[in-house]
């Protein structure tokens, strides 16, 4: 597999990925010269012949998106290795999207038990009152996931590492079994940002991307992307998008388009800084377990090694049960570390977890305090010193 992972990467792209997000959606000779392409915003678009009109080769109204767009789609496409990208306006929408896209009442679906909170919600809600039947899967499942397979499924959903408790999933052997009963598969994968996990390569059909986090990178904008590499897949997501009239602004695409620029030496440093503080904090007493899939002690280190070639800025912690009372304390007397939901920014941040984990198949451990944190681009030393401040505020 290792080989195999070398492989595809090799082949996949003649140029290494700093590289690709330094060039990729622009054009100069397009743009007067200008190193970087304009914003162009736009609702009606303007027709010189009648006969044009409802020519459907041709872009026919704003929602189809604008140059802006396209450059983004563009970059999104050879960074992944895909042949077409949808862009909607937030991770959330590009994860129904998908799902509208492709369930129908009748079908059955199968959902990582760590999914993205939202994810499941929208599952439990909105699909299950479309007659969607849901069920979750132990993300660890591997080839076994072909227990969960009825007549009618007709999707699985995955997640790598899933949301907050970070397990890594056998993909390889999931879509291997997907693919011998004809399953769609589609996996949010806005933990690799597309850069350290390459889904579309190892045979996922649809790749997600909450483009809020590393590649806008700076806090400030909300989109989301879906990439495929079947064409006949990508006419079904844009026909959706079309119908659902999801338009994105050409501000936010252009911003999204300059956080790639510099997304490889952002998501180098956050991964550097954030393995070094995870194997700092395994002495301290006060943890029961650090959930970091690069740390090699972890149980999911060798899936994780396998199919992946970075780590980037999460990891969670899980506090000894005495804590429990002072979580709260720890997580107010941090200075650096700020608090809020999102991750992937500049900025370190961190939350408390526990209130939000709903899952059906969690080791007992995440009974006790479950924190996480997002590490941002400030001095590693100014980091450690706000650790040590929280776990003075426990004591
Ligand atoms: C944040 C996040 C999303 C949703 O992205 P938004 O742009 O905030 O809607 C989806 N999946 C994962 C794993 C996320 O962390």
């Amino acid at each position: 597999m290792h080989q195999l992972k070398a492989k595809i990467l090799k082949q996949f792209n003649s140029k290494r990925i700093s590289t690709i997000l330094t060039q990729a959606g622009k054009n100069p000779e397009l743009q007067n010269g200008f190193v970087n392409p304009p914003i162009q915003r736009g609702s009606t678009i303007l027709f010189d012949k009648a006969q044009d009109l409802y020519d459907e080769s041709l872009k026919s109204y704003g929602l189809e998106g604008s140059s802006t767009h396209d450059n983004l789609c563009d970059a999104l496409n050879k960074i992944m290795g895909a042949n077409g990208t949808i862009l909607c306006p937030s991770g959330l929408s590009a994860i129904t999207t998908s799902l509208l896209a492709f369930a129908k009442s009748g079908d059955h679906i199968l959902v990582s038990d760590s999914a993205y909170g939202p994810t499941r919600r929208f599952c439990d809600t909105i699909l299950k009152s479309f007659g969607i039947e849901i069920d979750y899967y132990p993300p660890r499942i591997g080839k076994d996931i072909s227990q969960y397979i009825k007549q009618n499924t007709k999707i699985i959903m995955l997640e790598s590492p899933g949301s907050l408790s970070l397990e890594i999933q056998d993909v390889p052997a999931i879509v291997h079994v997907a693919k011998q009963h004809n399953i769609l598969t589609m996996i949010d994968d806005t933990w690799s940002a597309g850069i350290f996990f390459k889904p579309l390569l190892i045979g996922v059909d649809i790749s997600i991307q909450a483009l809020t986090k590393y590649q806008s990178g700076h806090s400030d904008v909300l989109l989301g992307s879906v990439s495929c590499v079947s064409t006949k897949i990508y006419k079904i997501l844009v026909d959706t998008h079309k119908n659902l009239g999801l338009g994105t602004s050409a501000e936010d695409a252009w911003l999204c388009l300059r956080g790639l620029r510099t997304m490889a030496i952002r998501l180098k440093h956050q991964d550097m800084v954030a393995r070094e503080l995870a194997n700092w904090l395994l002495e301290r007493e006060e943890i029961e377990q650090i959930i970091h899939p690069a740390l090699s002690n972890n149980i999911d280190y060798e899936i994780w090694s396998r199919d992946f070639t970075g780590a980037g800025a999460l990891f969670s912690i899980i506090l000894k049960p005495q804590y429990r009372e002072k979580t709260i304390d720890m997580l107010n007397a941090y200075k650096i570390f700020s608090m809020g939901f999102s991750w992937g920014g500049y900025e370190s941040l961190v939350i408390n977890c526990n209130p939000q984990l709903r899952r059906n198949y969690l080791s007992p451990e995440f009974k006790n305090p479950l924190i996480r944190y997002s590490i941002g681009l400030e001095d590693i030393e100014d980091l450690k010193e706000d650790f040590i401040r929280g776990f003075e505020a426990l004591k």
